[in-house]
């Protein structure tokens, strides 16, 4: 590694690459490599890298303003907040920051209102194997084995219960319970879904109960499913949503969105001195724009189904195991070998895939992917599973 890396805190594991440069799919390093993204940022630059309408937001927005406090309203935190109200069905808006930062805040909103109208009721059943964020409060809430034994103690409050089994939540809700968390599709834990029907029976059974249904879009949304959100391929509403990722297309942008019910804060209960910004949002209201067009989501749709049929005949011809997602959220099921250990490969051969556990390798390509390089993956990806 070179000297001017040394000063970077080791959080991860980076190869030694630094890059510079990228362009829809492609980035470039400092040597001068080129590689195919189908990492994306883990599946945030949902228009690619530099897309005009991100550029051309960022560049006019830095012009008019580029921050007047959270303390004042401005012109595109209103507007973004109005797209994403008007296209989720539901009422208010707060922007932030990061997917953990706005889940902190759907856990904080439910215990408010819990506080409020649920004589104390503080707890929320997620899932085994979530994913929520690496604040304290949501890694609490996530339910991955590695966190399990880090930073304790853990904020308290949180029930797990294994994705897809209907009766498990129905027996974890009680007096104390203020909602029920989960992923449409579980991305870190290896693109594992939550089932349509299950997550309708949920949808019926919080209601019944009187708790919060709070659906976790941080990786789904803003098209990444072939819809906007991946809910209304279910055909359900939540009470409270957070989104993040592909929202900003690449700068650090999020959003807890919550029904009229819900929206419970009090001045003083959220904040923060970027939440808002001018900057970020104007770039949320270019991507969504964007984004939520059908023919847009159309071509996500067509294009995911595309990958998804050729992964599987690589898959087939090289005798591993079954794809799995919706839309560009798509996982391949590797039957031998290390899932890290084709991705390292896959990186000396330039292509960027992702591997969250041993046995999987996901992908999560820019939403404006083309055929011809989902095929020029597929031909770099055969190389590595040989
Ligand atoms: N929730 C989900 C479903 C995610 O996939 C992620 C990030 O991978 C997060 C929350 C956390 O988002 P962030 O890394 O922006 O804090």
């Amino acid at each position: 590694m070179s000297d001017d890396l040394d000063h970077v805190m080791k959080i991860t594991r980076r190869p030694p690459v630094v890059m510079t440069e990228g362009s829809g799919s492609w980035l470039r390093d400092r040597e001068g490599r080129t590689y195919l993204d189908f990492v994306q940022g883990w599946a945030v630059n949902c228009l690619g890298h530099g897309h005009p309408v991100v550029l051309e937001a960022l560049q006019s927005q830095a012009r008019r303003l580029i921050n007047c406090s959270p303390a004042y309203h401005n012109e595109p935190m209103a507007r973004l907040a109005s797209l994403i109200a008007e296209s989720s069905g539901l009422d208010t808006v707060f922007l932030c920051n990061s997917g953990a930062e706005a889940n902190e805040g759907a856990i904080k909103l439910a215990r408010k209102w819990g506080q409020r109208h649920r004589s104390g009721a503080f707890e929320i059943v997620t899932m085994q194997g979530a994913f929520h964020g690496r604040t304290l409060a949501t890694m609490s809430a996530s339910g991955k084995p590695a966190f399990e034994p880090l930073f304790k103690p853990k904020v308290p409050g949180f029930r797990k219960v294994p994705l897809n089994d209907l009766d498990a939540v129905s027996a974890a809700i009680t007096e104390r319970t203020v909602a029920v968390m989960v992923e449409p599709i579980q991305g870190e834990a290896g693109v594992i879904c939550a089932g349509d029907a299950y997550l309708r029976a949920l949808r019926e059974l919080t209601s019944a109960r009187g708790v919060f249904l709070i659906l976790d879009e941080i990786q789904t949304g803003i098209g990444r499913t072939g819809r906007l959100y991946a809910f209304e391929h279910i055909g359900i509403r939540p009470d409270i949503m957070t989104l993040g990722k592909g929202l900003g297309g690449g700068v650090p942008l999020a959003a807890l969105v919550a029904s009229e019910g819900a929206s419970c804060f009090e001045p003083g209960d959220q904040g923060g001195t970027f939440n808002g910004n001018p900057l970020m949002a104007a770039v949320g209201c270019a991507v969504v724009e964007t984004v939520r067009r059908p023919e847009f989501l159309a071509s996500v749709w067509d294009i995911g189904a595309y990958l998804a049929e050729r992964l599987g005949a690589l898959s087939a011809a090289t005798g591993h195991g079954g794809v799995r997602g919706r839309g560009l959220l798509l996982a391949l099921s590797l039957t031998r070998g290390d899932a890290a250990k084709i991705a390292e490969t896959a990186l000396e051969r330039g292509l960027l895939i992702n591997a969250p556990c041993p046995d999987t390798l996901r992908f999560m390509p820019a939403l404006t992917v083309s055929r011809e390089e989902v095929d020029q993956m597929l031909e770099r990806l055969g190389s590595c599973l040989d």
